[in-house]
């Protein structure tokens, strides 16, 4: 058995108190997939979470893996996006600080800010157009100036 560093703890007895009080079963699985995302500090998609436990020899269905991302997203514990394309990504959302996402043209990579000058904003939008904002979703496109972007002198035909 590893150690587990506190904040996993904590969030996996957020979640258990979750499951319970919604009355949903505290799978083992449930919990693994919870600690895989939290475990790491990417944006991944299903298929790719999928294959990670896949090459580790963690057989979890691709049915249950979706299933619990949905569940996970809809209970506030990881954060989803589409990122401008068609395909849903996630990332792990409690306790993580509030941020915004760059996303480049040519290589795809995403990157994150935090400002906190946005959170003035939003306060200010908030009153002045008397509407209680629960969530905010900005993504800045453009072209990233890393030396090995792939694909940045390719033209698509
Ligand atoms: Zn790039
Ligand atoms: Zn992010």
């Amino acid at each position: 058995m590893t150690m587990k560093n506190p904040q996993l703890i904590k969030i996996i007895a957020q979640f258990s108190i979750y499951l319970e009080e919604n009355n949903l079963r505290k799978t083992t699985e449930r919990i693994m997939i919870l600690e895989e995302i939290y475990s790491r500090n990417d944006h991944f998609d299903a298929e790719e979470l999928y294959m990670d436990f896949q090459n580790r020899n963690q057989l979890i269905s691709r049915a249950t893996i979706y299933n619990t991302l949905d569940l996970l997203s809809d209970s506030g514990f990881i954060r989803r996006n589409q990122f401008g394309t068609n395909k849903t990504r996630y990332e792990k959302a409690s306790n993580f600080r509030q941020h915004d996402h760059l996303i480049c043209l040519d290589c795809n990579k995403i990157s994150e800010f935090c400002d906190p000058r946005l959170q003035q904003i939003q306060q200010t939008v908030s009153s002045i157009m008397e509407f209680e904002i629960q969530s905010h979703d900005l993504l800045l496109f453009g072209k990233c100036r890393k030396e090995n972007c792939e694909n940045k002198k390719i033209k698509q035909n």
